[in-house]
């Protein structure tokens, strides 16, 4: 679905990422694991179009994404700081969003997040005056919101109680198991192990691993990600 052939991108003499190549595909839930600054969401941002590697190339469903931006319609993005107009509602947010991406097409929305966090009742709040959650709440609800087949999710459950958390989590599974590709960043491991079916680690702009749980699981005797991936650690 996914596919990212020998990527490089520079900042400066800064690599940012080394000629990573991945395939990801349909069904499966991918953690995309590394240290600060190993370039996760720079690598993220290739995948979206937002950052232009030096070299190598990214198809989608076949198609090379530097000929063909509407690919981003089936992509749900969730960023880790999400930034809206601060003057208007929750509720013109998401107006705002289906006016964009319909364009009278009147695609069925999911708003199966937007109830479970009980976002109707908060409609008119300004988006200024949210905290930090709520704020996290509109930005999954608006990745999930045009039903895309590729969710991308940067550090989503940061910020969020654990009530919040954990539907959102069930939301992930849900969608994942209607064969969606999810693919997601966090750094804390243990939420992830009830989530992923796969495993990519990055580390200074290079591609150390990209397996699945399992393989991973039996490769270091851990069954728990978070030890699993210290054991991999400590071997580097
Ligand atoms: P991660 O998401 O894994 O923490 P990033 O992809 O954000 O890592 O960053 C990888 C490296 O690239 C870091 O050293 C970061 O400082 C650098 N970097 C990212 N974006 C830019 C940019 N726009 N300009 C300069 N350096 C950048
Ligand atoms: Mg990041």
């Amino acid at each position: 679905m996914i596919i990212a052939n020998n990527v490089s991108k520079k900042f400066g003499k800064l690599k940012a990422l080394n000629n990573i190549s991945v395939t990801c595909n349909k069904g499966e839930c991918i953690a995309l694991i590394g240290p600060n600054g190993s370039g996760k969401t720079t690598f993220i941002k290739s995948i979206l179009g937002m950052v232009v590697p030096d070299s190598g190339f990214i198809t989608f469903n076949g198609k090379n994404i530097v000929h063909d931006w509407l690919y981003r319609q089936y992509i749900g993005y969730m960023p880790q700081i999400g930034r809206y107009p601060d003057n208007m509602t929750i509720g013109q947010i998401f107006k705002m969003m289906k006016d964009i991406r319909d364009r009278g097409k009147n695609i069925p929305t999911d708003e199966d997040l937007i109830e479970a966090f009980g976002l109707n009742e908060l409609l008119r709040k300004r988006m200024s005056t949210l905290s930090g959650g709520t704020r996290q709440k509109v930005s999954a609800s608006l990745a999930f919101l045009f039903n895309p087949v590729v969710l991308i999710l940067d550090e989503p459950t940061a910020g969020l109680d654990p009530l919040a958390s954990e539907l959102l989590k069930k939301k992930i599974i849900d969608e994942k198991l209607n064969g969606k590709l999810v693919l997601i960043t966090s750094h804390v491991l243990s939420e992830l192990d009830d989530l992923i079916t796969q495993v990519i680690y990055m580390q200074d702009g290079n591609l150390m691993f990209h397996k699945s749980l399992e393989d991973l699981r039996r490769d270091t005797g851990e069954q728990k990600l978070s030890k699993a991936i210290a054991s991999v650690m400590q071997k580097n």
